[in-house]
């Protein structure tokens, strides 16, 4: 656990909208619960509406509040009765659209948030942030003259420069290619760790969250469902919606044969929780892409029914037999056609599994 200080807490956080038809509320975050430390990165998860804009707005100070707290280095900054302005928070903002001002110059822009200091300090102030970004030479340039992701980089520089305690990112890679936006996310885990900042992102793809997260929380109907490393969402998901939303997986039904073995239709796998109250009972056991491994030597066989190229592999669809359909990454150079038997091998560990 990160015994390091506490930079974002949030408890029972609730947040209603006015009803569409101005009759009455409707809920938009309910019971939601995240801690975040100093310099580390979390994300929000899920899908459009899940209200995910919303807590970053609360956090800024642009929402109220109908109950719970939202806590930056252990002072109340909202609550049902407590509401600290946005200019006294210390928070900064990048926003989907990076909101640049196409007028100004990407110095300028900059150095727009640092009106506290005496301008010649903010010019070289701004210029530090813009070397911190690997953009120093477009110190000149108008927004228009940069690339998306570019872009994007002045607008983290902007937001870092008067140094905030946290730095929230609303779909920072939303309008980026979707080719570039791995790698963007990478990037910008690496400016964040190296210049020690916390933030918090939000965002609907996972494979975002999790290049640039320390820790993510899916989020679906206004609740934090789980927040925990991208590891633990993958190998320990609490519940099914989080095991069916995280990676490619199905579930299976199983047989528990002892306190640590359930048999499904591939063989027999070691359970991590002590199912020894439940011999014989039926199970649900989620079966991953990839803890199906290819093998043209294995004699336990199924059926390829649906394929999909990823590049370095497959995401082949299988038919068992007795019609269950599992999912399995396989090298690309294994390209059996659709409706050929191919030979299998499981290779689950970490199994997860679920009773009712
Ligand atoms: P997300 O960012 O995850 O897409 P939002 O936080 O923007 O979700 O919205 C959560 C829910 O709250 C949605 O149902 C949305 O329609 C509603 N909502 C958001 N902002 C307002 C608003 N200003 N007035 C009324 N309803 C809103
Ligand atoms: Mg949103």
């Amino acid at each position: 656990m990160n015994s390091a200080h506490t930079l974002l807490s949030i408890k029972g956080l609730e947040i209603d909208y006015p009803s569409r038809d101005g009759q009455g509320r409707v809920t938009a975050v309910k019971d939601l619960k995240l801690n975040l430390a100093q310099g580390e990165i979390g994300c929000l998860l899920g899908s459009s509406g899940c209200g995910k804009s919303t807590v970053l707005r609360a956090i800024c100070g642009f929402e109220p509040v109908k109950a719970g707290e939202i806590l930056l280095r252990d002072q109340v900054v909202s609550s049902a009765t407590i509401h600290l302005p946005p200019n006294q928070r210390k928070v900064g903002m990048v926003f989907q659209d990076f909101a640049l001002f196409p007028h100004l110059n990407v110095l300028e822009n900059i150095a727009f948030g640092l009106q506290h200091l005496p301008s010649k300090q903010r010019s070289s102030v701004a210029l530090d942030w813009l070397k911190r970004v690997s953009l120093a030479d477009k110190a000149d340039a108008y927004p228009h003259e940069l690339s998306g992701g570019q872009q994007q980089r002045v607008a983290l520089a902007r937001a870092m420069a008067p140094e905030p305690d946290l730095i929230l990112l609303d779909e920072p890679f939303s309008s980026l290619d979707i080719e570039l936006r791995e790698r963007l996310a990478g990037e910008m885990r690496e400016i964040l760790k190296a210049n020690n900042i916390t933030a918090l992102l939000v965002t609907h793809d996972q494979f975002e969250a999790f290049a640039i997260a320390d820790k993510v929380g899916v989020m679906t109907d206004g609740k934090v469902l789980q927040w925990d490393s991208p590891y633990e969402l993958y190998h320990k998901p609490v519940n099914r919606y989080i095991a069916d939303f995280i990676g490619r997986g199905v579930f299976v039904k199983g047989t528990v044969q002892s306190n640590n073995k359930v048999k499904i239709e591939l063989g027999e796998l070691d359970l991590e929780e002590d199912r020894s109250k439940q011999v014989g009972k039926e199970i649900d056991v989620l079966l991953r892409a990839d803890d199906i491994q290819h093998d043209d030597n294995s004699t336990m066989q199924a059926e390829v029914v649906r394929k999909t190229f990823r590049g370095a592999d497959f995401l082949y669809t299988l038919k068992l037999a007795s019609g269950t359909e599992i999912f399995a990454f396989v090298p690309s150079h294994h390209d059996h056609a659709i409706g050929e038997k191919i030979g299998i091998h499981l290779v689950a560990d970490h199994v997860v599994t679920f009773s009712d």
